[in-house]
Order: structure tokens, then C-alpha cells, then sequence
């Protein structure tokens, strides 16, 4: 608690609003490129899968920047922060229980200009152990919550819980014109709450995978207290960072969103948010996708086949390490762990007055 209390604490003073022109823009980090991907195909981007993917749209020290679980108010807002003083970009993952329970801090990451996705409605570990119809259920609640919470529609970006994906699930992702994200460089930030080694170990996968997608949590306090020394490294180091957006935004299906709608109004409601109307007011769609003169790489992959059942295409080729995949495997069903101070295990969470 202590650690979550002075991050909000630090994370006050000299709020930048997404809306103005960066002041730092000629030294700070910036973003060097967009890519406006069209997700109509379903496509699989990122290293860490065994399914059919699409190649890397980055070039070497190119970094994409991902934050995975939230929003959970102190650490989000102070990456917010951070972000903002570095002038940069990120896309979310974010969490539908999560975003229902905190729906100022999503609008704040759009108001941001950031790119909003999902990462399921409650983050199940592995989404494979569950029925066809139960994980894609966790998807489209996902979004509906994510979308609900947001006021506008999302893009239709989705990160599979623990990188856990199937041939089906891909497959009605395929279906809904959702892209799915996986990763080049993990972080390890899960399991490293000391923000000293965290930055020493991101930094170290970073320059291993010579940039890529980049996964953070924005659960994480170490994360947020780490996220400035790691963007001055990136800068000196000469990476740049690409912002990722989508070409359209996704269409929740409506009797899910129509079931969250009193959610989000008891999450308001407890939350006393005046009117809905956030201090930089309300955010129209597409408002915040100006490109402010960056170049802009357009990305519309062909459609791929999809396997029906769940094994894995055992010749796939990765470009990952042998270690880091190990790696990865061997961590995919540990517990995400969430502050517990602020909230219990996923099983466990609860909206408000729920
Ligand atoms: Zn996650």
C-alpha cells in the first residue's frame, strides 16, 4: 500500500493533457512512425506463438510499448505520466472487470492519445483450458466492457492471457476483424518487483530482441517506478518508439454490452465521477488518432488459415530464443499477481456494489 501511495503522490504534479502538442517534442523520446494496421484479417502479430504469424513490422531498435491488466488508478496514471513527459505513445491491454471498475482512468489513456485493446473481461490464466464458447465469451465481454468504459468504440487489438492462444480462438478473432498481439521482448515484470533489476533485466531482452513489442503491466508499482530510467535508456541507446493504431474500431456485440450497462453505472455511481466528463472533456472517436505530421505505415495482412483444433504448428518458425520461449512456457499458468492491497486475485475480484 505504502508503495502504491507515493506513487500516487508523485504522480500529481505537472500532469501533461494528451490533448496539447508535446513541449519537449525536439529532444524528448517522441515516436519516430505510426503503423495503422487494418485488423480485418484477424492477423497474428509479435514472436511468442507457435500459430501463423505475420512478420515483423518493426524495424531493428524499433520499440513498441504495451502495458497488459489494468487500468488500476496510481500505477496507470503515473505511466500516463511518465508517457506524457516522454512524449510518447502506448497501446493498452486492458482488463473488462478492470475498466468497468475504473472507467475514468480508460478514458484518460484515449484522452492520452494512446491505443486501447482488451485482454478478456476477467483474465482467465489460460484461455485454452476453457470450452470454445467460454473463451470466446471472455473475448467479446472484454471488449464490451473495455468499450463500454471507454465511451467510444476501442481498437480491435487483443492479447491473449499468458500468450495462450489456440487455432479456434485465432479463428473467431479472424472472424470479428480482431488482431492478436503477442510479444518480443518480455519484461519479466510479473515476477520482478524490484524496479532496479526490472530495468536492468527489460532492458537486457530489449537489446537481445533489438527492439520489438515490448510487454509491461500496468498493475505493477515497479513498473511505473521504473518506466522513466527505462525510456532515458532507450533514448541514449538509440531505440525509437512506434505507436500502433488501428485502421478501424471494433463493434462490441450488443446483448453483452447491454448486460455490463448497469455495471458501469454502479461503478460510477461509486466512484462519483461528476457527469462522465472528464477535466479535458470528453473525447470524440478518431480525435485522437491525428498523426501530427508522422509518418504513417500502413499494415493490411492477407488472410491465413487457421487450424480447427487446438494443436500447435509444430514447424513454426520463431524468431525467439530457445531460452526465452522456455521461459515463457514455464510461467504461462503462474498467477498474475495484482496489488493486493488495492485487489485480490483475479478469481476473487469483484466490481463495486457487485
Ligand atoms: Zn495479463
Amino acid at each position: 500500500m505504502l508503495a502504491l501511495t507515493a506513487l500516487a503522490a508523485s504522480a500529481a504534479p505537472g500532469r501533461a493533457n494528451g490533448l496539447q502538442p508535446c513541449a519537449a517534442s525536439g529532444t524528448a523520446l517522441g515516436v519516430a512512425r505510426i503503423v495503422e494496421i487494418d485488423t480485418s484479417t484477424g492477423a497474428l502479430f509479435g514472436s511468442i506463438s507457435a500459430q501463423a504469424r505475420e512478420s515483423r513490422f518493426l524495424a531493428p531498435k524499433e520499440v513498441v510499448l504495451t502495458f497488459d491488466d489494468g487500468p488500476m488508478p496510481p500505477v496507470t496514471r503515473s505511466i500516463l505520466d511518465t508517457l506524457d513527459r516522454f512524449c510518447t505513445k502506448a497501446t493498452f491491454f486492458s482488463v473488462g472487470k478492470m475498466a468497468l471498475a475504473y472507467p475514468s482512468t480508460i478514458k484518460d489513456i484515449l484522452a492520452r492519445g494512446h491505443t486501447l485493446g482488451s485482454h478478456t473481461w476477467s483474465h482467465p490464466l489460460n484461455l485454452r483450458r476453457l470450452s470454445l464458447e467460454k473463451s470466446n465469451e471472455e473475448i467479446e465481454k472484454g471488449y464490451a466492457a473495455v468499450t463500454l468504459a471507454a465511451g467510444q468504440p476501442v481498437a480491435p487489438f487483443f492479447r491473449f492471457p499468458g500468450l495462450s492462444d489456440s487455432g479456434p480462438m485465432l479463428k473467431h478473432l479472424q472472424q470479428r476483424g480482431i488482431a492478436a498481439f503477442t510479444v518480443d521482448a518480455v519484461s519479466n515484470d510479473s515476477y520482478i518487483s524490484d524496479s532496479a533489476k526490472l530495468l536492468a533485466h527489460a532492458l537486457k531482452e530489449v537489446e537481445a530482441q533489438k527492439g520489438g513489442i515490448v510487454l509491461f503491466h500496468d498493475i505493477k508499482p515497479a513498473t511505473a517506478r521504473m518506466l522513466p530510467q527505462f525510456l532515458t535508456e532507450l533514448q541514449r541507446r538509440g531505440f525509437t518508439i512506434v505507436h500502433m493504431r488501428a485502421k478501424s474500431g471494433v463493434e462490441p456485440m450488443p446483448d453483452y454490452a447491454g448486460k455490463l450497462a448497469p455495471l458501469l453505472a454502479k461503478s460510477e455511481k461509486a466512484a462519483a465521477a461528476p457527469g462522465l466528463v472528464p477535466f479535458y472533456g470528453l473525447v470524440k472517436p478518431g480525435e485522437m488518432a491525428a498523426s501530427d505530421g508522422l509518418p504513417v505505415t500502413e499494415i493490411a495482412p492477407a488472410l491465413k488459415t487457421r487450424p480447427e483444433t487446438t494443436a500447435r504448428i509444430a514447424a513454426a518458425k520463431s524468431t525467439v530464443t530457445k531460452t526465452a520461449v522456455r521461459g515463457w512456457s514455464a510461467r504461462a499458468d503462474a498467477p498474475v499477481a495484482a496489488p493486493a492491497a488495492t485487489v485480490g486475485s483475479w478469481g476473487t475480484f469483484v466490481l463495486p456494489d457487485q
